[in-house]
């Protein structure tokens, strides 16, 4: 435990905590009053929780409405990313296949700036142009359904609040995992862009996923029968699209050759 939490960390403790373990159901709408005599606290401590956890993505609050939770589980996390992985690999590799110098040109621009904001430290333009980063290079592969349904995905995850920096790695080193990509898209090769983007998005689900699986392992009460999430099982789950068994292509077969 943190030491001295304050009234409020505690009652956002206890919110995180329902959420998390289902007592407060996403899309259901709750009352700061009917929470507040649920904790058995004042109103004011809720208010200022329920705050915070709108901030975090969390929550949603309608003024005199109440509070909606639209937490993301970590099944439904896992699930985004397994359809990224499923989506976004060999649409990185068909991007890189038909890039023309315009295309690469404006990737390399959504590269700088990321870089830009990561030499700032600016974390909330950082995050957008990961995204647009994402989305240009996805545009080359002309779906622009493929396109929109991956920008829905990245939302979801985004809201959630769970994105990786600043806390589970830093500005440069996001900036950095994208540089391979870049770099092979650049060189026009397929198989290296797949490879690339695989590792990437891989790379950023496992951060999350072990984020939050401790952060959920945090908020059980410690003894009988917890079912503490097991990150290595989630993990795991990440490519159980992939041939069915569980087993990891080699870059050549992340490429993909079907039509
Ligand atoms: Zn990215």
């Amino acid at each position: 435990m943190r030491n001295q939490p304050t009234l409020t960390e505690q009652i956002l403790d206890q919110l995180r905590t329902a959420v998390l373990n289902g007592e407060l159901k996403p899309g259901i709408r709750y009352s700061a009053s009917g929470l507040a005599k649920q904790f058995g606290v004042s109103r004011t401590p809720v208010r200022e929780a329920l705050l915070e956890l709108e901030r975090s993505g969390m929550a949603r609050i309608e003024k005199n409405l109440g509070v909606t939770v639209v937490a993301n589980s970590l099944e439904e996390i896992v699930n985004c990313y397994q359809l990224r992985l499923l989506l976004e690999v060999p649409a990185t590799a068909r991007a890189a296949q038909i890039a023309d110098d315009r295309a690469i040109a404006q990737i390399e621009a959504k590269f700088a700036d990321m870089q830009g904001a990561a030499d700032r430290d600016d974390v909330e333009t950082l995050l957008r142009a990961d995204r647009d980063f994402h989305s240009e290079l996805l545009a080359v592969a002309q779906n622009p359904r493929l396109v929109t349904v991956l920008e829905g995905l990245r939302n979801l995850v985004l809201t959630t609040g769970i994105a990786t920096v600043p806390r589970s790695r830093s500005c440069q080193e996001l900036v950095e995992d994208h540089r391979d990509i870049l770099e092979a898209v650049q060189g026009r090769s397929p198989q290296r862009a797949a490879a690339a983007m695989r590792r990437h998005v891989h790379n950023t689900a496992t951060l999350i996923i072990r984020r939050e699986a401790a952060q959920r392992l945090e908020h059980e009460t410690p003894g009988v029968g917890t079912t503490s999430p097991n990150a290595a099982e989630f993990e795991a789950r990440l490519f159980s699209f992939e041939f069915g068994d569980g087993r990891s292509p080699t870059p050549g077969e992340a490429a993909g050759s079907s039509p």
